[in-house]
């Protein structure tokens, strides 16, 4: 199929991004297009104005301190996932990513725009979560950092104002003696995952992270909980539907395999850096 007609703006300067945005309730910012364009032609989506961010100076860098990895509106997942410091200060962004899509759509999407589609099935949302990061935004009412907890509020939703545009991610750094693992069940590699689990392991902190599984990415606490019992604990918090690609009960299975998988990888890690 063919979008609907629409006007297309590429503005040089964020200034003028966003005030058209504000001056159009029908206007869409464009990134990447991975998501987008698929939606536009599919018609599920008919902007009456695209905003090209792409000519924007400034949004592309990815930036890594001892802090965190902070990623800019234009950096594309394979400008993150090349980057070594991003890797070394915060692995499990990297992990994640190696996840997402196949090479020609991670040359292209955006990190920040996935994060900002708020797909419940995308990985990076619920690493965000997991990390307690956060997306930084600017609208025609000045900026404004969310922290990813008060990101995500339905499902393809997040709490951006129609005239903000997110201009960074910023994922906190891996503290010393916590350990990440990032594991996936899709039925072919790059394919969005039928369940996806990420977990962040701290002395006696167990926290585990969710895709597709839910109507928002999830993150659940399982700090204390006995080994055997980390998946039907992780299960009373979320709510796997069935659909074409797996029924609920078979992806109910997978998050209980794939929550013990992820928290004993993480605790090997520590153990490792213990050694
Ligand atoms: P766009 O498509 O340009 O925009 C997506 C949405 O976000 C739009 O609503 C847009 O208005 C908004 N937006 C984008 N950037 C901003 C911004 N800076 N400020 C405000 N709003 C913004 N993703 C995964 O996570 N996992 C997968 O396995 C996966 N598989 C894929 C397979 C295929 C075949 C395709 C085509 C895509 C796949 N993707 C997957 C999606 C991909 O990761 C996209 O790149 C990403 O979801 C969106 O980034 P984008 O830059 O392309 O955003």
């Amino acid at each position: 199929m063919k979008p609907a007609p629409f006007d297309y703006l590429r503005p040089g300067s964020l200034t003028e991004a966003v005030s058209a945005l504000a001056g159009d309730p029908g206007a869409k910012v464009l990134a990447g297009g991975q998501s987008l364009v698929p939606l536009l032609s599919m018609r599920l989506a008919a902007p009456t104005l695209l905003v090209d961010i792409n000519g924007l100076p400034g949004l592309a860098d990815v930036t890594v301190d001892d802090a965190g990895v902070t990623v800019g509106a234009l950096a594309r997942h394979a400008d993150v996932l090349a980057s070594a410091d991003a890797r070394r200060v915060q692995p499990l962004l990297t992990l994640a990513l190696s996840h997402v899509a196949h090479a020609t759509i991670r040359n292209r999407g955006t990190t920040v725009g996935s994060l900002v589609h708020a797909d419940a099935a995308a990985e990076l949302p619920v690493v965000l979560r997991l990390l307690g990061g956060s997306v930084t935004v600017q609208g025609a009412g000045g900026s404004r950092t969310i922290p990813a907890d008060e990101l995500y509020v339905g499902p393809l939703e997040s709490s951006l104002a129609h005239d903000e545009i997110a201009v960074s991610a910023f994922f906190p750094a891996l503290a010393p003696g916590a350990g990440v693992a990032f594991d996936e069940i899709a039925r072919r590699h790059g394919d969005y995952a039928l369940v996806g689990a990420a977990a962040l392991v701290h002395d006696d902190s167990v926290r585990v992270g969710f895709l597709s599984v839910a109507d928002v990415p999830t993150v659940v606490d399982l700090s204390g909980v006995p080994d055997d019992r980390l998946g039907r604990v992780a299960l009373e918090h979320l709510d796997p539907a069935g659909d074409v690609h797996a029924t609920a009960e078979y992806r109910a299975h997978l998050v209980t395999v794939l929550t013990a998988r992820v928290v004993q990888s993480a605790r090997r890690q520590v153990e490792g850096a213990h050694a």
